[in-house]
């Protein structure tokens, strides 16, 4: 299936590693150009030169950190002097602490916000504009399962990943007419950097081994297995697309059966 966006700019942020990479490298796979940021600048240079290599894409880095409204002003702008416009944007961020509702205080709750939601509102409000004046445009963002089903010791990420979630499909039908999705997509457990260092955080928390706190995790999950980065990237990648024109304001789950609601 041709995706139909060959030579669109995709801006997909938090994207060094992990769940934002392999997006980034289904995209630039697709055809897209991207720009991509993470706040670690030599790692994320390291990522873009193996999407050039592997891709031919323009692939352009900006150290960035998504929390910071400095740092996604000046991403934007760098974005826009390099290929003149955004068509896609991916929002994505590190995750927030694991602890319960007692172990946050108001600075954590604040730093949370501004990691989570604040980026979300913040990059949105910077392309927006663009997409509206050219009739075109994709936005999604990647949030959690946890909200469709929140997970245990995960309050925060359980909290803002559903106000990112009200605002999306609250933007999607005000922005529909002008020919721009906005769509969430849904994580579920998916071996990354994030799924170690969580399992690490539970195995100190309970006094069992990461595996165990990791077989706990796959024997919840009706495939028994943990997520491949590139099987999200697929769905990403077509939510982004030409051939999702009439898919918005939805949010879903690849997550090998995890949530067990009905939507
Ligand atoms: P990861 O830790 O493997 O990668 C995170 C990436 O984000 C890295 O490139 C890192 O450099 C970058 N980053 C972190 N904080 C940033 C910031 N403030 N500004 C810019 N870049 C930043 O994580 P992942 O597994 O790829 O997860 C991505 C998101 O999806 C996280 O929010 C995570 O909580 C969420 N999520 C992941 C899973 C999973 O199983 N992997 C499940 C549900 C939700």
């Amino acid at each position: 299936m041709d995706l139909g966006i060959t030579g669109k700019v995709a801006l997909v942020t938090a994207a060094s590693k992990g769940l934002g990479r392999a997006v980034a490298e289904e995209l630039a796979a697709e055809g897209a150009h991207l720009v991509l940021c993470a706040r670690h600048d030599d790692t994320l240079q390291q990522t873009c030169a193996d999407i050039r290599a592997a891709t031919g894409a323009r692939v352009l880095g900006v150290a960035a950190d998504v929390a910071n409204p400095a740092d996604v002003a000046r991403l934007v702008q760098a974005a826009l002097a390099e290929f003149g416009q955004v068509d896609i944007l991916v929002t994505n961020a590190g995750g927030p602490p694991a602890g319960t509702f007692a172990q946050h205080d108001a600075a954590a709750w604040d730093a949370a916000t501004r990691l989570l939601l604040t980026s979300v509102v913040e990059l949105t409000r910077a392309v927006l504009p663009g997409m509206q004046a050219r009739g075109w445009g994709r936005i999604l963002n990647i949030t959690s399962i946890a909200v469709k089903q929140p997970v245990a010791g995960l309050l925060l990420s359980n909290s803002l990943r559903a106000a990112v979630t009200g605002m999306a499909r609250t933007l999607a039908n005000e922005v529909a007419a002008s020919g721009i999705t906005v769509n969430c997509i849904l994580p579920g457990y998916t071996r990354t950097e994030r799924v170690e260092h969580l399992a690490a955080a539970a195995a100190t928390r309970e006094g069992i081994s990461a595996e165990q706190a990791t077989e706990r995790w796959t024997s919840e999950i009706p495939m028994r297995r943990l997520g491949e980065p590139r099987e999200f990237a697929a769905l990403a990648a077509f939510l982004c697309s030409e051939r999702a024109s009439y898919i918005t304001g939805t949010s879903t789950a690849v997550d090998g059966g995890w949530v067990r609601g009905l939507f």
